[in-house]
């Protein structure tokens, strides 16, 4: 058996290790990849220091591109989009494996079906390894959906397709048709920045974006956002203060929310035009509950809906969209580069301390 590196996460309170594994033989249906580029999320800073707890020891990392090295006996030949894939192939997958057959699969949530397997969250133990992005390879266990991915798109925006961009992607679909849309983007960190683009290539008449971050609402004009306003931490009455920084009154056919605080939450509603639609993607940590003016609900026919992660069609509607737009966009510029696993305390230092939208990390160790 072939020996691999991989990076592993105790606790907050320790340094993570590169340690030595073996590459386990494959078994039915599985995948090895040989991983080339990973990306920092938000869940990885938090795991990270300590503001969210994970499965440990773990191995980080679920921001992740590879290229196939070998399978498994019954293996898929086929990706999502039914092209052959063969070893040498550059490929992304699914943050999830589950049982296609299981009844919350068939309904489109297959990311919370039975059997459940999350790269990059999952408990690293004799039998169970090589599931997290920072490693030198990742395992796909059975049911992993995967997808060949343009070898022209640069490493380090393709490794952001399998959470940021199909999360996005995820939101998108369920807010409906944007064409001639006024969309509004809550909070442009990296998904609220993909949430522009993605918007704007779907054909809204405004994308607007708010934030209480000045550069990265300059950041979101680069990806499409056609107006931005700056708000306070708590900023409530927003449509007056639309009003004196844009020059009119708005009303929001689609918003999306990807702040997960509850004042945004509350706030935003309120711009809402009637038959307007919010979906909530942001808010994946305890906090406090929610207040909403049920009469306004009603009588403006508004309708909120949640998403967690995504799904196979998600994941497809992603790869296509960077595949189209990744020279459209500056995405490149997004992600802070200059890591390997030999480094990655540092990376993590990087991404505790300046808060970039992406910290970079090739899985090698050269
Ligand atoms: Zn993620």
């Amino acid at each position: 058996m072939q020996h691999c590196k991989i990076v592993v996460f105790e606790t907050p309170e320790k340094s993570l290790e590169l340690v030595e594994t073996l590459i386990p033989e494959l078994k039915e249906q599985e995948i090895l990849v040989r991983n080339e580029y990973a990306t920092l999320c938000r869940s990885d800073i938090y795991t990270y220091s300590g503001m969210r707890k994970e499965k440990n020891p773990t191995i980080l990392g679920h921001e992740i591109i590879g290229r196939i090295v070998s399978f498994g006996n019954n293996a898929r030949e086929l990706d999502l989009r039914g092209n052959p894939i063969k070893i040498g192939d550059r490929i992304t997958w699914a943050i999830f494996a589950s049982n296609p057959a299981s009844p919350l699969s068939k309904r489109g949530m297959p990311q919370k079906a039975a059997d459940l397997f999350k790269y990059g969250h999952e408990q690293l133990t004799p039998d169970s390894s090589l599931h997290g992005g920072l490693s030198e390879y990742t395992l796909l266990r059975k049911n992993t959906p995967v997808i060949k991915v343009d070898e022209q798109i640069p490493l380090p925006v393709a490794a952001i397709i399998n959470c940021a961009v199909a999360t996005v992607a995820g939101a998108i679909r369920i807010a409906g048709e944007l064409n001639e849309k006024n969309v509004l983007i809550c909070g442009t960190g990296m998904l609220g920045i993909i949430a522009c683009a993605m918007s704007n290539t779907k054909g809204a008449a405004n994308v607007y974006a708010i934030d209480t971050n000045a550069e990265r609402l300059e950041i979101a004009k680069e990806f499409g956002a056609t107006d931005t306003c700056l708000i306070e931490p708590k900023q409530n009455d927003l449509q007056t203060l639309f009003t004196e920084k844009i020059g009119k009154q708005i009303s929001i056919d689609v918003l999306i929310d990807l702040t997960g605080s509850p004042d945004s939450m509350e706030n935003s509603i309120d711009v809402l035009g009637i038959g307007g639609t919010a979906v909530w993607i942001g808010a994946t940590f305890p906090q406090r509950k929610v207040q909403i003016d049920a009469e306004k609900v009603v009588r403006k026919i508004l309708t909120i809906k949640g998403l967690h992660n995504y799904n196979e069609s998600d994941l497809q509607a992603a790869v296509t969209f960077i595949e189209e737009n990744f020279s459209v966009f500056p995405f490149e510029k997004l992600i802070f580069d200059g890591f390997n696993l030999n480094t990655v305390n540092e990376a993590f230092k990087q991404a505790v301390e300046q808060n970039n939208f992406r910290v970079g990390i090739k899985t090698d160790v050269n």
